[in-house]
């Protein structure tokens, strides 16, 4: 949890659009005309709009989420640029860090306080990231990068040579070490940042042990952790974590039907 992700989440993603913008054209990537065209449309449309302003009759197939309202259990409507509930003052921006959310993925993260991974995030730096979103406790989105400080502002070089690698980088293959709260890419840290691969040292309660860690690099699994809590349920539950298309994620036990029959015909064979 960091104080970045409200910061991105609150500041309107138009000044974040603009500023990448500005940043291709230094790089020669766009071109000034392009840039002032663009702002010219906008304003031309946000005038528009501003003339014909009223919050129910904005233009849009927009709909309602099947999730209610966390704070006052009531109606969210999709608007033009948030979805607003129509009991409180609670909203949430349709736009973050460049990626647009859909009304399914704004349920899920309702309903379970949290949802992602996502991918296609862009930083101000016009870096594009992955991460997970949960709500705090105010019911207000947050970035989750599995680790308490985000150092996507840090360049610093980290130096790992005092250290054994865990395993292979499931992205890139470059070398995974312990870093901090999480289990980190030797790529995903540094000024030359490359890959995003990194895993929280503790994951929905769960310490994952350095020996896990090994375990899902290695063997793409690890063994079955038992001490995972949902955030939903608040419940107990175990699962294995696996590397799959280079993010970790969860696999469950597989249910043995009838577990208790051929214990029974056992207990029999031998009385
Ligand atoms: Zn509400
Ligand atoms: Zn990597």
């Amino acid at each position: 949890m960091n104080g970045l992700g409200i910061k991105e989440l609150t500041q309107p993603e138009l000044t974040g659009d603009w500023e990448w913008k500005l940043g291709r054209i230094e790089k020669g990537e766009f071109t000034r005309d392009e840039f002032m065209r663009e702002i010219a449309e906008m304003t031309r449309h946000m005038v528009e709009r501003a003339k014909t302003f009223d919050s129910d009759t904005i233009p849009g197939d927009f709909g309602v989420l099947t999730a209610a309202c966390p704070r006052c259990g009531g109606m969210i409507r999709e608007t033009y640029k948030k979805f607003q509930c129509g009991g409180c003052d609670y909203s949430l921006w349709k736009i973050v860090a460049g990626r647009q959310f859909e009304p399914a993925e704004v349920d899920t993260l309702i309903n379970e306080k949290q949802i992602g991974p996502l991918t296609g995030f862009r930083s101000k730096m016009g870096r594009t990231f992955a991460a997970a979103i949960k709500l705090n406790d105010n019911f207000e989105p947050e970035f989750d990068f599995g680790q308490d400080k985000n150092d996507e502002a840090n360049n610093e070089p980290v130096d790992f040579s005092s250290q054994q690698s865990l395993g292979k980088c499931p992205k890139c293959a470059a070398n995974v070490f312990d870093h901090g709260t999480s289990y980190v890419c030797e790529k995903s840290v540094g000024p030359d940042k490359n890959c995003d691969f990194r895993s929280g040292k503790i994951i929905l309660q769960q310490p994952i042990e350095a020996a896990q860690m090994q375990k899902l690099l290695n063997d793409g699994k690890t063994d079955l952790l038992k001490e995972f809590v949902s955030n939903r349920t608040r419940r107990k539950f175990s699962a294995y974590l696996v590397a799959k298309e280079g993010k970790v994620s969860f696999e469950f036990e597989k249910k043995v039907a009838k577990p208790k029959a051929p214990a029974k015909k056992k207990a029999e064979a031998e009385a």
